[in-house]
């Protein structure tokens, strides 16, 4: 069983004061699952710092998104190696906000997974369906597609060391969860897909998690926790849904 993580996605929100103020307010005391932040990339190194001064070594950060290039002529791009170098331990890739506003395919987001990888950090690649794409009854299909980009571009075995993140793009900021059966369904498909690597592999939700729902998520038996977005702004709220997950 893969140990409970609950990531913080804190999108493009916050500055260096709210940084401050969320470490004085979060309190990881007795939270047994791993915790990782995901501020914006300006604010990543002080978050570096303020987690490693909690001394949890529960708690790491992450970037909520990664070049597929290792270095270049990419101008505002970030690598995974510079990731790395500044103390990220995970990097986001296709989340749906990514694939939606921004463009990116199945491929790109495989090629970001592998760039990750090959730099040493751990891939959270987030799948999900539309409402639309549910409502035609499309929704493994989807999640399908999405997984077999990776499989094409870095083969099975790359899905060793990595997290995935099931976001149906219907339940994200919108204050729709999916009910836990239906998240527990995709989430059991997606073990299923990711063969033996999958027995290790957290698999978290995601999509308007807060307190008062996680705890009937994490009580499904293919969630090992969650991707936070909104709720994640509010370390209490956020603290919440950490001790929630175990
Ligand atoms: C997310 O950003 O990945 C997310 C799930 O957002 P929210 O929790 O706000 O729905």
């Amino acid at each position: 069983m893969p140990n409970p993580l609950v990531v913080a996605n804190w999108k493009m929100n916050g500055d260096r004061a709210f940084a401050g103020a969320f470490f004085s307010a979060l309190d990881l005391s007795g939270v047994v699952a791993d915790v990782a932040i995901c501020p914006p990339f300006p604010y990543l190194m002080q978050v570096v710092e303020s987690a490693g001064k909690m001394g949890s070594g529960k708690l790491s950060v992450g970037a909520q998104n990664v070049s597929a290039e290792e270095a270049g002529a990419f101008t505002g791009e970030v690598s995974a190696d510079m990731l790395g170098d500044c103390g990220a331990r995970y990097a986001i890739v296709g989340h749906s906000e990514r694939r939606t506003l921004y463009g990116e395919s199945s491929e790109l987001v495989a090629k970001k997974f592998a760039a990750a990888k090959g730099a040493g950090l751990v891939p959270i690649i987030c799948v999900g369906e539309t409402l639309e794409e549910r409502e035609a009854g499309r929704t493994l299909d989807v999640i399908s597609a999405q997984l077999q980009a990776v499989v094409d571009h870095a083969g099975a075995e790359s899905w060793r060391g990595v997290v995935v993140a099931y976001e149906p793009v219907w339940a994200i900021g919108t204050g729709k969860t999916a009910t836990p059966e239906q998240a527990q369904e995709v989430h059991r498909f997606i073990r299923e897909r990711l063969g033996e690597a999958g027995v290790e592999t957290p698999l978290l939700y995601g999509g308007s998690v807060k307190g008062s729902n996680a705890a009937a998520l994490f009580a499904q038996q293919d969630i090992d926790g969650a991707l936070v977005g909104g709720a994640s702004l509010d370390a209490k709220e956020f603290t919440g849904i950490c001790r929630a997950a175990g």
